[in-house]
C-alpha cells in the first residue's frame, strides 16, 4: 500500500500515464491519483490517423501500459471521470461525481481538444472531428462507407487523414486557408513536397481559401461553400484545423495561462505545487531561449519524466529538442528542432527531393535550427547534436551526401 504524500496527475493519456511511470521509477512510495475523462486505458494517438484508422494497426498496441500496470504499481486510476475545479488553498480537487480529492503535489497533463470550425452548418451530422479512439474508430467506418470527403485543413491531421482517405479508395479535396499545406511549420521552399505528394495520390487540393458554410441537408453535412462561392460537395466533412490547449480549469485556479499553461523549465507552473506537462504546457526552454507549447508524441513521452522529477525536488531543467514524425502514404519523415516561421535565412537541401528522399536543414545565421529527414533514416541523432552545438555549418558540405553530418561543423 503507497503511504506518505499524495500526487494527482490529471488527464490519463501519455503524458499523464508516463509522468505516473517516471515517479514510481524514481522511487515516489506515495499515493499517485490518476484522473481522466475518456473511459479508455491510457492510450497514444499518433495511430489514430494511420495504422489504426487503416486498420493495420491493432487497438492492443495503441496503451501506454497494459491495463494490470496501474494496480500493479499502486498508481489509482480513475477513468471516465473529470477533474472540474482545483482549489489552492485547500490543495483539493473537485471532480465531476462530486467528490473531491485531495493533493500535495498537482500535474495538469489535460492536453488539448480540436478547435472547432467557427461557421455555420459545423455542427451537422457527418462533421467529424479526429483526436480520441472513439473518433479514429467512428472514422474508420466513414472511410469504408462513403465515396467521396472534403478534409478541412492540410496540417498534418488532414494530410494524414487524406492520405487514409485515398489508400480507402475514397475522392478526397482538402480546404486549405494557407496557400501550400503545412506552409506556416515548413515554410514556402519544403511545404510542396507535400502539395505534390498528395497531387499525385489524387487529392483535390484548394488551397488558399476559406470554407464559408456546410452545406446541410436534413441535418446531414452534404459538403461545403467556399469563401468564392464554390460548392463541393461529399459524403462527410472531415475537420483538422489544430487544437486548443485544454487549458480551462488551470485559468479557473487562477494559473498563469497564454496559449498552454505556463512553466518554468523545471515544469512548474505559477503555483510551485502545481506543474504542467504535454500539449496543455507552454515551457520554457532553455536551449530555445523563449516558451514553447509542443503539441507532439515525442513532447508528452519526455516532458512528463521531467516534471515528475521536479516534483520530487529535484533540479530539473527540460531541454530536449522537440522532435516529431509523419508517415503519408509511402512518406515517412521526422523533423526535430524549432524554427519560428520567420527564423531561418535559408533552407539547405541534402539528396534527392524529387524522389522524396533527402534532408532539409533551416539554417540562420550559418547555423542549423531545425532538420527534417524524408525516407533517410537514422539521421535523427546527428541532427540533434547539431542543432545543440550551435557551431556554424558550411551549407556546402551540408549539401552533400557524402560528408557526414556532422562534419559539415567548422572546426573550432
Ligand atoms: C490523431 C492524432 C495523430 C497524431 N499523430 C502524431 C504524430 O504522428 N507524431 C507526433 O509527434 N504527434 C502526433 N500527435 C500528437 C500527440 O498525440 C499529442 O502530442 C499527445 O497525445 C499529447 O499527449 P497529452 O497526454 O499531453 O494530451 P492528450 O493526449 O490530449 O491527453 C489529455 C487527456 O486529459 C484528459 N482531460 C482533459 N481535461 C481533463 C479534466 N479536467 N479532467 C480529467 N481529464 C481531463 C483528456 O480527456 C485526455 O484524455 C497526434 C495526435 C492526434 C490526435
Amino acid at each position: 500500500m503507497p503511504s506518505g504524500p499524495t500526487f494527482v496527475i490529471v488527464g490519463a493519456s501519455l503524458a499523464g500515464a508516463r509522468a505516473a511511470e517516471a515517479l514510481r521509477t524514481e522511487g515516489f512510495e506515495g499515493q499517485i491519483v490518476l484522473i481522466g475523462h475518456e473511459r479508455h486505458y491510457p492510450y497514444e494517438r499518433p495511430p489514430l490517423s494511420k495504422g489504426y484508422l487503416q486498420g493495420s494497426e491493432a487497438r492492443d498496441s495503441i496503451f501506454v501500459h497494459e491495463e494490470g500496470w496501474y494496480a500493479e504499481h499502486g498508481v489509482d486510476l480513475r477513468l471516465g471521470v473529470g477533474v472540474t475545479a482545483i482549489d489552492r488553498e485547500l490543495r483539493q480537487l473537485t471532480l465531476s461525481t462530486g467528490e473531491t480529492v485531495g493533493y500535495d503535489k498537482l500535474l495538469l497533463t489535460t492536453g488539448a481538444t480540436p478547435t472547432l470550425l467557427p461557421v455555420p452548418g459545423a455542427g451537422a451530422n457527418g462533421v467529424q472531428y479526429l483526436r480520441s479512439v472513439d473518433d479514429s474508430e467512428r472514422l474508420r467506418e466513414t472511410l469504408s462507407a462513403v465515396s467521396s470527403v472534403v478534409i478541412v485543413g492540410a496540417g498534418w491531421i488532414g494530410l494524414e487523414v487524406a492520405a487514409a482517405a485515398r489508400n480507402a479508395g475514397v475522392a478526397t479535396t482538402v480546404v486549405s486557408m494557407e496557400e501550400q499545406p503545412l506552409l506556416a511549420v515548413l515554410g514556402p521552399e519544403v511545404a510542396p513536397v507535400f502539395a505534390d505528394l498528395h497531387r499525385e495520390h489524387g487529392v483535390d487540393l484548394r488551397l488558399g481559401t476559406e470554407v464559408d458554410r456546410i452545406l446541410v441537408s436534413a441535418d446531414a453535412a452534404t459538403g461545403v461553400r467556399l469563401a468564392d462561392g464554390t460548392e463541393l460537395s461529399a459524403d462527410a466533412v472531415i475537420v483538422g484545423i489544430g487544437v486548443t490547449p485544454a487549458a480551462e480549469l488551470a485559468e479557473a485556479a487562477g494559473l498563469n495561462v497564454d496559449g498552454g499553461v505556463l512553466t518554468d523549465a523545471g515544469l512548474r507552473t505559477s503555483d510551485p505545487d502545481i506543474y504542467a506537462a504535454g500539449d496543455v504546457a507552454r515551457a520554457y526552454h532553455p536551449l530555445i531561449g523563449a516558451r514553447l507549447r509542443v503539441e507532439h508524441w515525442a513532447n508528452a513521452r519526455h516532458q512528463p519524466v521531467a516534471a515528475a522529477r521536479s516534483m520530487l525536488g529535484q533540479d530539473v531543467a527540460y531541454d530536449r529538442l522537440p522532435y516529431f514524425f509523419s508517415d503519408q502514404y509511402d512518406l515517412g519523415m521526422e523533423y526535430t528542432g524549432y524554427v519560428a516561421p520567420d527564423g531561418y535565412d535559408r533552407v539547405v537541401f541534402r539528396g534527392d527531393v524529387g524522389k522524396r528522399e533527402f534532408v532539409a536543414f533551416w539554417m540562420s545565421r550559418g547555423q542549423v535550427l531545425a532538420g527534417m529527414n524524408v525516407n533517410i533514416w537514422d539521421v535523427t541523432d546527428d541532427i540533434r547534436d547539431l542543432i545543440r552545438d550551435g557551431l556554424p555549418v558550411d551549407p556546402e558540405r551540408l549539401a552533400n551526401p557524402d560528408i557526414p553530418i556532422l562534419d559539415t561543423r567548422a572546426k573550432s
